[in-house]
């Protein structure tokens, strides 16, 4: 850990008698384990926390379970400036939506995330792109802030951790991630709880919506690419909420022959979102970045306002001429 970034942020968290806490945008485990973990921390000490998800604010099914989220609050009700605010898990600023503007008023803005191309938007950033989650990174500031761990808390960033090391099985899981998931569960954090809730306990509406997905899965053969597309009208036909879909793509990319996956979902105002993940030494980020998203060599994303079929046109040129 960046010492003099952690020091400074436990410092200023110690003092701190209200804090700001957000999780990105189109939230995932990540966010918001590392959100209501840390939220449920400062409310131990006595703190006044505010805790959003930002944009359109909704807590996606699968982390419905999750201890804390009594703690969220619209993010509207954020204080105009607010003493500290704490980004978690955004790679830049725009990740905060509809409150970059409040945090960027307030006395201090602190940046928490684990994204190799974080622009280091803030005035204090804890930056560690060698680790799992920003969930790891959070349970580490507690560790040397000590702050003791309860279940509920070790719970959260254990979310944080299973979901964005794909359940310990992406390339950014090693020895420490092992060693912080072992220490969280020796702490109350349940593995089987955690993996049941997110992965276990789909609704039938999102079921039916993979099987639509997979039935019009195309592999594009010369460049080794899966793709696949969700629309609104998917949506609607099938009762699914977008908020679920969050490991649709996972079920796409295990295709044998496709080394890159990529999924279209198409918002409500036509814009369309795209995830893009890949295998081996394959960089995807590149990509995401170039039209205006980010994210991790493997797993990227971006919004484009073209519809799904001019989207992957573009994606596969980009592919094509690299
Ligand atoms: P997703 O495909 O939405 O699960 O996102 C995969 C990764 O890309 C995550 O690490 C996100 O933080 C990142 N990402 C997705 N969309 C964006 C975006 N519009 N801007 C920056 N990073 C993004
Ligand atoms: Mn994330
Ligand atoms: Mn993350």
């Amino acid at each position: 850990m960046k010492a003099d970034a952690a020091e400074a942020i436990i410092g200023i968290l110690e003092a701190a008698e209200e804090v700001a806490l957000t999780s990105h945008v189109n939230p995932d485990g990540d966010s918001i384990g590392s959100l209501l973990g840390l939220s449920i921390s400062l409310v131990a000490l006595g703190k006044r926390v505010w805790a959003a998800i930002p944009g359109k604010g909704i807590l996606p099914p699968q982390y419905r379970f999750m201890p804390g989220q009594d703690l969220l609050v619209p993010a509207a009700s954020f204080p105009e400036r607010c003493p500290v605010f704490v980004a978690l898990d955004c790679g830049n600023i725009e990740r905060l939506n509809s409150l970059r503007d409040k945090a960027l008023r307030a006395e201090r803005f602190i940046n928490i995330d684990h994204h190799l191309d974080n622009t280091i938007f803030a005035q204090l950033n804890l930056v560690r792109p060698d680790t799992s989650s920003t969930s790891e990174i959070a349970f580490e500031l507690l560790k040397e802030a000590r702050v003791p761990l309860t279940a509920d808390v070790a719970m959260s960033f254990y979310v944080g951790l299973m979901t964005d090391s794909g359940r310990f099985q992406h390339d950014n899981t090693n020895a420490a991630t092992f060693r912080a998931a072992s220490e969280l569960v020796a702490a109350g954090g349940n593995p089987h709880r955690a993996a049941h809730e997110v992965y276990e306990n789909q609704s039938l509406e999102y079921m039916r919506l993979i099987g639509r997905t997979l039935v019009r899965a195309e592999m594009v053969p010369n460049l080794e690419l899966i793709h696949s597309y969700v629309s609104q009208q998917d949506l609607a036909e099938t009762g699914a909420v977008m908020e679920e879909t969050e490991d649709l793509i996972d079920i796409l990319r295990m295709a044998r022959g496709s080394r890159i996956a990529v999924l279209l979902k198409q918002l409500e105002d036509g814009q369309v979102r795209v995830s893009l993940r890949s295998a081996d030494d394959v960089d995807i980020a590149w990509i995401a970045r170039k039209h205006g998203g980010g994210g991790h060599q493997r797993a990227a994303g971006f919004t484009s306002p073209y519809d799904h079929e001019t989207t992957l046109r573009i994606i596969e040129e980009e592919f094509r001429s690299n």
